[in-house]
């Protein structure tokens, strides 16, 4: 297996970094937040495709959890998470401390407007401030020339992209599809939150994103009736209770009524005190 590096310090990323450039080779970032799962593991494969020098981060960062969510209880898993990134072919894992990254208070602060006010930004007030500072700073200290995103986190790659296209920062955003368990259920780090029978109650989310699917494709343009329907197969499931669901212009992130281009259904659920998100993209034929 090939030789893994791991950086505990942003000198040490840089000077690997900086090595791999002089060999004329283009690097790929993928931050990720550790407790990795096959999810994480597609958006490796597709940086190892497209650029020759892969970094993943690992970093639980703090900035992104409000003061009542899970930051202390997040799984930190790092032996593990090295073995995965070795396997998949991964040059460099950067697992910085807090303090690494944030060695005194952090004053300047990386703000996208109006799209981080909508969806999980509107129960979250601040989480994307959080994700948009740090992307910021990890893209400042690898420099990737193409950095990778999922689409599980659907809002926050329309956010990125957006500060990236805003900001002219000098990389690329490539969004990689996303990885399901069999049951349909959206991978995530805070499955391992949930015990079998939560897991198999949190699959309706999928199912009823493949309603709306189906009803789309059948002809259904108004969103008032595909959200109903979806609604009643989430109240089947007695365990789910639903944060939001919203039918939005993909680029926007504003609500529609009638559907049409390409248009983003989004779902946040808890089920016990989990927090799960789940959507679809659909491009509508008028
Ligand atoms: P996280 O560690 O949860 O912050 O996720 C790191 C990156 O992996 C983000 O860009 C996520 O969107 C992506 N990701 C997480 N789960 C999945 C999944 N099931 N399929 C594809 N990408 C994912």
């Amino acid at each position: 297996m090939k030789h893994i590096e791991i950086a505990k310090t942003v000198a040490q990323v840089r000077a690997l970094v900086k090595q791999a450039r002089t060999q004329g080779k283009r690097i790929g970032l993928v931050p990720t937040m550790g407790a990795l799962h096959a999810g994480h593991v597609s958006l490796m494969e597709a940086a190892a495709k497209q650029t020759d020098f892969v970094v993943v981060s690992i970093f639980v960062n703090p900035t992104q959890f409000g003061p009542n969510e899970d930051f202390t209880k997040y799984p930190r898993t790092l032996d593990a998470d090295v073995d995965v990134c070795q396997k998949a072919g991964v040059d460099v894992v950067f697992a910085p401390s807090a303090e690494e990254m944030y060695p005194s208070q952090q004053l300047a602060w990386v703000n996208v407007e109006r799209l981080t006010d909508v969806l999980c930004g509107a129960s979250r007030p601040g989480h994307f401030r959080g994700v948009t500072t740090v992307c910021t700073k990890l893209f400042n200290i690898v420099l990737p020339d193409i950095a990778f995103f999922g689409q599980k986190d659907a809002q926050q790659a329309i956010i990125i992209k957006r500060m990236v296209a805003d900001l002219n920062m000098p990389l690329e955003i490539v969004v990689c599809p996303i990885v399901r368990e069999p049951s349909g259920l959206a991978m995530s780090s805070r499955n391992k939150y949930l015990s079998d029978q939560q897991k198999q109650d949190a699959a309706a989310i999928y199912a009823s994103l493949q309603k709306a699917g189906q009803m789309i494709k059948s002809g259904r343009r108004d969103a008032k009736t595909i959200l109903a329907a979806m609604n009643q197969i989430l109240q089947r499931t007695e365990a789910i209770q639903t944060e939001y669901i919203h039918i939005v212009d993909a680029a926007a992130l504003t609500d529609v009524q009638v559907l049409k281009g390409q248009i983003l259904i989004a779902i946040a659920a808890k089920i016990g005190s989990t927090r799960l998100i789940d959507n679809i993209l659909i491009d509508v034929d008028v």
